[in-house]
């Protein structure tokens, strides 16, 4: 994977609205003393957050960016800035003492500027490929404290940053309240979680809420094809379905292979259907039954978006249509035809319940044949 280097505002996709939020908070020197940025998928507030840091405590700021190259830009480029104060979830360690997230400062660092879209699902995973919960105990809270009352190491503002702010409990929540809502003077607390809802309500009240839309489309093919691919097919589809989230499109940039098998089942699903050949019905059954759990998820959310493009198609807008696609010799106006629009809302549905059966556990082979007899009967509904 190359390597993203997502450290100043032009390096984020996107977001130009918010990049001119920032902008104009620092050129009005009225920046707030806490933001909350909540960010629903993976679409850059972490690396916003970061150019916005690096942009106050710059000390020759050019066109509303960090100018990269003064001393507080470059400690800032190796995110080691001193005034700097990194909060981020973690694992329970060996030694309760250890249990803050300072000792695995150097680890953060480095997955943060490997990529700043990490998930808090990847930093887990680095930290422990157990099942463990990673959490912002009260000792971190006691931390910051700490460090909030010490004097800034010479920059214009300290910027507290807690990462996945939503994994504080309770009680580091209720001890950081009163330093949120009146930091020393030159600190900034940005808070970033998926939703202000995640948090303490006494929390975000006491924060400027900024919300984080989803990444474009276009914003994210455009990114696919200049860092991942140059192959301007792959890099649409990945973006279609990555619903906003870069890290994810990214992901299935990676298995595009998987997306071709994806493609393939869909269609043999469509045709045994139409045919209502039963016999087949099984067999594909059986085949698909020896994937995985989240291969299953996946291949049905693959699916649901299939049918929302076919909705697309049927009412004369222009659809994309893989390469994948074009292989297996499938007519998305064919299908359209073919599919009442009734139909197509059925088996949607039936793609959504298969992925909550998946998650329940419901026995894999038994949720594809009701899949596929929904589908059967989908081909018969009335318009
Ligand atoms: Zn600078």
């Amino acid at each position: 994977m190359a390597t993203f280097v997502f450290m100043f505002f032009r390096d984020v996709p996107g977001q130009s609205e918010l990049k001119s939020l920032f902008r104009a908070l620092h050129a009005s020197g009225k920046v707030p003393h806490a933001l909350l940025l909540s960010e629903p998928a993976g679409s850059g507030a972490l690396s916003l957050a970061l150019a916005f840091a690096r942009l106050l405590n710059c000390s020759a700021p050019k066109d509303g960016e960090g100018c990269g190259r003064c001393t507080s830009c470059l400690q800032y480029s190796g995110m080691a800035h001193p005034d700097l104060i990194l909060s981020f979830p973690i694992v329970k360690p060996a030694s309760e003492s250890d249990f803050h997230s300072e000792h695995l400062l150097p680890e953060f660092r480095k997955a943060v500027l490997n990529d700043p879209f990490l998930s808090l699902q990847d930093w887990r995973g680095l930290m422990d490929p157990g099942n463990k919960q990673a959490i912002i105990p009260v000792r971190e809270a006691s931390r910051l404290m700490r460090s909030c009352g010490l004097k800034n190491f010479g920059g214009a503002f300290r910027v507290v940053l807690i990462w996945q702010a939503q994994k504080m409990n309770a009680e580091s929540g209720n001890k950081l309240l009163k330093l949120i809502e009146e930091p020393p003077e030159g600190t900034l607390f940005i808070l970033i979680a998926p939703s202000a809802s995640d948090l303490l309500s006494t929390i975000v009240s006491r924060c400027q809420l900024v919300h984080v839309p989803p990444l474009s489309q276009d914003d994210i093919a455009q990114r696919l094809m200049s860092e991942h691919t140059p192959d301007r097919d792959k890099a649409q589809m990945a973006a279609s379905l990555a619903e906003g989230d870069l890290r994810q499109a990214v992901r299935l940039l990676e298995l595009d292979d998987t997306l071709l098998q994806y493609t393939e089942w869909f269609v043999q699903l469509t045709r045994i259907c139409y045919a209502a050949r039963l016999p087949d019905l099984l067999n594909w059954t059986t085949e698909l039954g020896k994937s995985t759990r989240d291969e299953l998820i996946a291949f049905f959310r693959f699916s649901a978006h299939f049918l929302e493009e076919s909705t697309r198609s049927r009412s004369g807008l222009k659809v994309y249509e893989s390469p994948a696609l074009a292989r297996t010799g499938f007519k998305m106006n064919v299908f359209s035809q073919l599919m009442p629009l009734a139909g197509v809302e059925q088996i949607a549905e039936g793609f959504g319940r298969s992925v909550e059966n998946v998650q329940r556990n419901v026995h894999a082979k038994l949720i594809l044949f009701n899949l596929g007899i929904d589908m059967m009967r989908a081909f018969k509904a009335k318009e």
